[in-house]
């Protein structure tokens, strides 16, 4: 027999729901995500709320993936991130709404609407920003491309050509920022040697605090 014990909002970071099932015929704690985007964690015989929110803590960043996953399809009330704010998309009609934009649907699916969005504006945006911060460190960049990237946020050639993920659209300014500063640094060093590293310390202070927000999202990249 399966027992909801309660549905709670996380004030996390994303945030999600989760929920606590108890279930006498479980054998361990059980985390799976339901259709919804909502955390379920099975509680066994015997078992304490408390264990099972430890259990729901130690795998966090696989749930965090897997909710990604699971809000893949984005529709009305999905919960997306424009530039690392939670932002929820309301469909009405032929349009859809993410924040300030009010974007015509044409047919397209409402992801694929938000996206192209998203990536027209990148373009631009990064490739500028690009410029600027080369400029600001005395560094030559031949080309700047903003592309769809599955596994990465961005790179740079030898030659000075540096690929930026249009997907950084969707992460907090310093996160986007950080992105740009690493690449250019490897016009200095073309390698992560730890002599890399000082070159992106001194230039960008705060890439640990992107790089951690980076691993907390990881379920972004697609
Ligand atoms: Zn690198």
């Amino acid at each position: 027999m399966q027992q909801a014990a309660y549905t709670k909002i996380e004030s996390g970071d994303p945030p999600f729901r989760f929920r606590f099932v108890r279930n006498a015929r479980a054998r361990r704690y059980i985390l799976r995500v339901v259709p919804g985007g909502i955390a379920r964690v099975t509680i066994p015989r015997g078992g304490t709320l408390d264990q099972a929110q430890q259990f729901l803590q130690r795998n966090r960043e696989w749930l965090l993936k897997q909710l990604a996953k699971a809000t893949d399809s984005w529709t009305h009330g999905s919960r997306i991130l424009i530039r690392g704010n939670p932002v929820v998309l309301v469909v009405d009609g032929d349009f859809v709404t993410a924040g300030e934009w009010r974007i015509p649907l044409g047919g397209r699916s409402v992801r694929s609407t938000v996206e192209s969005h998203l990536y027209a504006l990148a373009a631009p945006e990064l490739t500028k920003k690009t410029y600027e911060f080369a400029e600001q460190f005395g560094l030559a960049v031949r080309q700047v491309s903003v592309r769809n990237q599955r596994t990465r946020w961005g790179s740079c050639s030898s030659r000075g050509r540096i690929s930026l993920n249009w997907r950084l659209m969707q992460t907090p300014e310093f996160v986007s920022d950080y992105i740009i500063v690493h690449e250019l640094m490897h016009l200095r060093e073309m390698n992560h040697s730890p002599r890399f590293w000082r070159e992106v310390a001194s230039a960008y202070p705060a890439y640990r605090e992107a790089e951690r927000w980076l691993r907390r999202h990881a379920g972004l990249l697609r």
